[in-house]
């Protein structure tokens, strides 16, 4: 099987279908979404219907999560609240019904997905260091598991002597007796000062992992943003991808 796991598309239109197009020529046999559909970007409807239509799974991410759950807000920064406040408006009660039944992980056979962290998938903590990673590896029981939530790709590797170490290589071997938490990076935000849109392949019959990047129309997302009137630094950012 051929697995193409996508994340933090925040509304990128643009940045999604032309992802989605890349993932046709690949051969996959399911697309997972690891949330954060919506939230900083000019077209939440479009991206969910694409999403919908396309992920064999869809989790939850915090920006999701807090269309239904204000209080979340709090959390966010201004930017952020701004943009979810806005999305809010743009949603059919229904949408945020199916919102709200969105699960915070998903088990396959060797596998688990989260949007931030296995620990407790809800609480949002980020996955950003070693130490992170240690802690986190205890608490699942698979051999892999997908995050996305940081925007920056990354792979943890815990190998049979439980030695830890991290990499930034866009191909990985999945060997036996290792374990892995591998960060797939942001669709429609990356943050790694690499503007182009960020996603993974897990394939199960090479036992491999590979990180794609490919770049989008960032002007047309970035047009979109300020006639819908959605802040200026957050329409402004995806160009340096930070
Ligand atoms: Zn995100």
């Amino acid at each position: 099987m051929r697995y193409a796991i996508i994340s933090d598309i925040h509304s990128n239109l643009e940045a999604l279908e032309t992802v989605l197009k890349l993932i046709e020529k690949e051969h996959i046999d399911k697309i997972f979404c690891l949330g954060d559909v919506v939230g900083y970007g000019p077209f939440p409807n479009e991206c969910l219907n694409l999403v919908k239509q396309n992920c064999e799974v869809i989790l939850t991410g915090n920006h999701d999560f807090a269309c239904i759950e204000k209080s979340e807000l709090l959390y966010f920064n201004q930017f952020a609240k701004e943009a979810i406040e806005w999305t809010v408006t743009q949603l059919s009660d229904e949408t945020l019904r199916e919102i709200a039944n969105l699960p915070l992980e998903h088990k396959g056979d060797n596998y688990c997905l989260v949007h931030s962290n296995p620990y407790a998938p809800s609480s949002w903590d980020y996955i950003l260091s070693i130490d992170d990673a240690i802690f986190n590896f205890s608490k699942f029981n698979e051999q892999l598991c997908f995050i996305g939530h940081s925007h920056q790709p990354i792979i943890y590797i815990e190998n049979r002597d439980a030695n830890y170490s991290f990499t930034t290589d866009r191909e990985l071997e999945i060997k036996e007796g290792h374990r892995y938490i591998i960060n797939v990076g942001s669709v429609g935000q990356p943050r790694d000062n690499n503007p182009k849109s960020a996603f993974g392949i897990f394939d199960t019959q090479t036992r491999s992992y590979q990180l794609k990047r490919i770049s989008y129309d960032i002007h047309k997302t970035y047009d979109a943003m300020r006639s819908f009137g959605l802040p200026e630094f957050l329409a402004e950012r995806i160009f340096v991808g930070r």
